[in-house]
C-alpha cells in the first residue's frame, strides 16, 4: 500500500483500481464459489449445487447514507457493506462475493479512499466475503465551487440452498414476532453524532469499535440469518426503521401486527438520549429511528426459538394478527394498557419532509 500522505489525492483510474486490487486479493481465498475476482471483464462464481443465488444491491451516496464530517472514512466503508450483507442475512443467505462501485470527485484524498476501503475490507474478512470486482469513475463536480460527491454502490450477492428463502410474505396469523439484539441505537447514536461531528474522528477503529456504535459499525446478522432459515416463516432486516420494515412485512403476508412495548428491546444509547434530553423518546427511536440492521422474523409460537444466537439475544416483541378494515395495520400495547396505531415513520426517499440520515 502506498505512503499516506494526507495531501495526496487519489491515483488515477487504473492506478486506483490496481490498488483495489492487491487489496482485495487478500479476500479471494475467502469463498470457495469464487472463480474468478478482480481483473478481467467478469467475476465467476459457482455456488454449491443445489444452491440458488441471490443478489442485492445498495447505494451509499454522501450527504445521503453519510457525511464527510460526521463519518469516518472507515466507518463509511463498514456501513456501505454492511447494507448489502444485511439484505443477505435477511434472506438467510450465506455470502459469495461483493462488487463495489466507486464514483469519486476529481481531488478526493488518497487517504479517505484508503480508509474507506480499510472499514469495508476489514467488515469483508469478517464474514468472509472477497470483493470480487466493481466499477471506478470520476464523479462530476457540481458546480464550479463544488467539487462533486461520494457515490458507493454495493451489490452482494449470496449462495442458499434452493427454497429456503425466508421472504417477507411468508408470515402467518398467530406468529410470534422477533427481533434480534436491541433497537433505536443507531438513530441514537446518529444524534449525538448531528450534535457533536468529530466524535467520529476517534471511533475510526472498526474491530475494537464495534459493538458500542450502532450507527457508525452496524454489525450485519449473517450467522442469525442462516440459523433462523429453518425456524422463521418471514424475515426482513431493519434497514429504514421498526415501523416501516414491519409494515413492509405485513403487506406482503396481507397481515396486522400488535407490538408489546414492555418487551422492546431498547438500546441502551437510545434511552441514554432519552435522559440526557437528546431525544425526546427511546420508544420513538427504537419504532421508527432506522438502520438498526437487525433481524425482525415471525415464527409460528411453538417453534424453538434461541434465546441468543451467537451471542446476540433474540426477543419476542408482539403476534401477528389477521387483518382488519377497522383496525390499523400496527397497534402498540403499551405499558399503560392502551392500544395505540403505529403509523409507518421511518426513512424514506423522497418523501417533502426528509432530513438526512
Ligand atoms: P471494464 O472496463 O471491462 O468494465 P474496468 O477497467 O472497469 O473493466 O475494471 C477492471 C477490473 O477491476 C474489473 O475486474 C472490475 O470488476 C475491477 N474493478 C473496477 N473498479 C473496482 C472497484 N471500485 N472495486 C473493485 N473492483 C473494481
Ligand atoms: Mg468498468
Amino acid at each position: 500500500m502506498p505512503r499516506r500522505t494526507p495531501s495526496r489525492t487519489v491515483p488515477g483510474e487504473l492506478a486506483l483500481i490496481e490498488s483495489i486490487r492487491t487489496r482485495a486479493a487478500r479476500t479471494d481465498s475467502l469463498s470457495s464459489a469464487l472463480k474468478i475476482g478482480i481483473g478481467d471483464d467478469c467475476a465467476i462464481l459457482r455456488p454449491k449445487p443445489g444452491h440458488d443465488l441471490c443478489v442485492t444491491t445498495d447505494f451509499s451516496l454522501e450527504n445521503v447514507h453519510f457525511h464527510r464530517d460526521w463519518h469516518s472514512p472507515q466507518s463509511a466503508g463498514h456501513r456501505c457493506l454492511a447494507r448489502g450483507l444485511s439484505d443477505l442475512a435477511a434472506m438467510g443467505a450465506e455470502p459469495v462475493a461483493v462488487f463495489l462501485s466507486l464514483a469519486l470527485p476529481a481531488h478526493t484524498p488518497a487517504a479517505w479512499v484508503e480508509d474507506f476501503l480499510d472499514g469495508l475490507l476489514a467488515l469483508a474478512a469478517r464474514h468472509h466475503v472477497p470483493l470480487a470486482g466493481g466499477d471506478t469513475a470520476q464523479s462530476p463536480a457540481s458546480n464550479r465551487n463544488h467539487p462533486g460527491l461520494i457515490a458507493a454502490d454495493i451489490v452482494a450477492v449470496g449462495q442458499l440452498p434452493a427454497r429456503s428463502p425466508r421472504l417477507r410474505s411468508g408470515a402467518r396469523p398467530g406468529d410470534a414476532i422477533y427481533v434480534t439484539g436491541a433497537l433505536g441505537g443507531s438513530g441514537a447514536e446518529l444524534l449525538s453524532l448531528a450534535r457533536n461531528p468529530k466524535k467520529s474522528r476517534s471511533f475510526a477503529a472498526p474491530k475494537a469499535a464495534a459493538p458500542a456504535h450502532p450507527h457508525l459499525y452496524p454489525q450485519p446478522r449473517l450467522a442469525q440469518g442462516r440459523r433462523l432459515r429453518s425456524l422463521a416463516h418471514a424475515m426482513i432486516d431493519i434497514s429504514d426503521g421498526l415501523s416501516t420494515d414491519l409494515a413492509h412485512l405485513c403487506r406482503a403476508s396481507g397481515l396486522a401486527a400488535e407490538l408489546d412495548e414492555a418487551a422492546l428491546p431498547i438500546h441502551l444509547l437510545a434511552v441514554a438520549a432519552q435522559r440526557s434530553g437528546l431525544a425526546p423518546s427511546a420508544l420513538d427511536l427504537a419504532l421508527h429511528g432506522g438502520e438498526d440492521y437487525e433481524l425482525l422474523f415471525t415464527a409460528p409460537p411453538t417453534a424453538r426459538i434461541p434465546r441468543s444466537i451467537a451471542g446476540v439475544p433474540i426477543h419476542q416483541i408482539g403476534t401477528m394478527r389477521p387483518p382488519s378494515r377497522r383496525q390499523p395495520l400496527i397497534v402498540l400495547s403499551t405499558c399503560a394498557s392502551q392500544k395505540i396505531p403505529i403509523a409507518p415513520a421511518g426513512w424514506e426517499h423522497f418523501r417533502p419532509e426528509n432530513r438526512t440520515k
